[in-house]
């Protein structure tokens, strides 16, 4: 019986880990052993500026004694309890708070566990509505190349990036993809939203055509495409998908999952952007990333054309052991309320300025090509090594941390969302030592 074995401390076989390169970082791992505020602490006692939330999702920064403490008293209190046929007073209440956060005309909400069941969901969703309607023959899907939308089946699928998807097979049938918004050349440096590109959104006309809009169940994009990259849309970009769904009857959907709770300065882009879509999954922020919890929110539309039939007959067959778990709603509010008493959106939208002038002040520094902001999230794209695609970025996430700073990368793009918490020392320490490393780097 080995249930009572202690395995050593440096014995990191077992875990698999999850888009990591396992076999370097079992060489050399870092280790985060502790967290406030706006640093880890490392194994080796070491302070990191955090500057990523987390993976862009703990925007009221680390530790914060009203969610730990939230956390603390429900899970003594209530520690589980079914969401099928059953109920308990935060979830109701949670979501009751989410709506009042809500873009204009998002009604009602329904549990997930994560970004990616969260996209699962409103997949679901946009198909068994229009069957609902008695439109059975939409079934189709809309996503976007380079778009991100987790990892499952259905977020791949629609999802644009490539080294997600081709191990995986043959993927859901009836997708197609709009084309992403990225035009190097056209809108390099740009701060906020491009000028160029609106017209891509026409494309959706062409899937249209070729189709037919009877077919399409809806389309979904992030209204700023983050682990792609951090790539804004153009301006009257999202306006135009909003109008050419809107006059085909297709539903849009958007993946808030990194935007949503404060990262672009509102509390969801789509206000920021004032276009609103039929639903938006969220993730991450929700619950400061202390507890597993995602939402997809939806309109009255959307949720109404289920309530049809016999009051006792189950309106949709979906939904997670997880869904509303109890402490993960405990943890909703008390982020939510951390959000609101510290005015965090508000903090991230007064901050925005200097961020950008900021990360922009890197422009001539070696190896940057582009380099793209909004709110509190940005990103430097560096020039690739000829053949060796994403080992420069590769190696100054490794100096930073070295340094003292997280960031991310994904390609030869360095990201970064830090928590809304973060002050302009904090934000000049952390562009400050990317440029010690860029300049510094092969
Ligand atoms: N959608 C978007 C837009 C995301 O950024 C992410 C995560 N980065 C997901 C979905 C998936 O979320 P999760 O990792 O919680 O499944």
């Amino acid at each position: 019986m080995a249930l009572d074995r202690k395995p050593a401390p440096n014995d990191l076989n077992a875990f698999w880990m999850p888009f990591t390169s396992n076999r370097q970082f079992k060489k050399a791992p870092r280790m985060l052993v502790g967290a406030k505020d706006m640093h880890y602490t490392t194994a080796d006692g070491r302070q990191i500026l955090d500057g990523t939330a987390g993976l862009w999702c703990c925007n009221a920064g680390h530790c914060r004694p009203k969610i730990t403490e939230a956390v603390q008293r429900q899970v003594a209190e209530l520690d589980y309890a079914p969401a099928f046929q059953m109920g308990h007073p935060i979830a109701f209440e949670l979501a009751n708070r989410l709506i009042d956060i809500a873009p204009e005309g998002m009604a009602h909400v329904f549990y997930t566990n994560s970004g990616s069941e969260s996209v699962e969901t409103a997949l679901k969703l946009a198909i068994a509505y229009h069957r609902a309607k008695g439109d059975g023959a939409r079934t189709r899907l809309i996503g976007r190349e380079r778009g991100y939308h987790g990892v499952n089946f259905g977020g791949i699928s629609v999802g644009g990036i490539v080294s997600n998807r081709k191990a995986f097979g043959t993927l859901l049938a009836g997708v197609d993809h709009l084309p992403h918004t990225h035009l190097p050349g056209q809108n390099d440096f740009t701060r906020g939203q491009p000028e160029h590109g609106a017209n891509l959104a026409d494309e959706l006309e062409r899937i249209v055509a070729l189709h037919g809009a009877e077919t399409i169940a809806a389309v979904i994009v992030e209204p700023m495409a983050g682990s792609t990259g951090v790539l804004l849309p153009p301006k009257g970009y999202l306006e135009r998908l909003r109008a050419i769904t809107r006059k085909h009857g297709i539903l849009l959907i958007f993946d808030e999952v990194i935007t949503g709770f404060g990262r672009l300065g509102s509390a969801f882009a789509a206000q920021h952007f004032g276009v609103v879509p039929d639903m938006i999954t969220t993730a991450k922020g929700l619950t400061n990333g202390v507890i597993p919890m995602g939402a997809v929110m939806t309109t009255a539309e959307v949720h109404d054309a289920f309530m049809q039939g016999p009051e006792h007959m189950i309106e949709l067959f979906h939904g997670y052991t997880y869904s509303g778990n109890p402490v993960a709603a405990a943890a909703g509010i008390a982020t939510l309320d951390t959000y609101r008493e510290e005015g965090l959106f508000e903090r991230a939208h007064a901050l925005a300025p200097y961020w950008e002038d900021a990360l922009h002040a890197l422009k001539g520094t070696r190896h940057v090509i582009d380099i793209r902001n909004m709110g509190l999230i940005g990103a430097v794209e560096l020039e690739p090594i000829p053949g060796e695609p994403t080992k420069r970025a590769f190696s100054a996430f490794l100096k930073a941390y070295e340094k003292g700073i997280l960031i991310r990368t994904t390609g030869d793009i360095i990201a970064m969302s830090p928590p809304l918490i973060i002050d302009k020392p904090q934000i000049d320490q952390l562009v400050g030592t990317l440029r010690e490393v860029l300049e510094a780097l092969d």
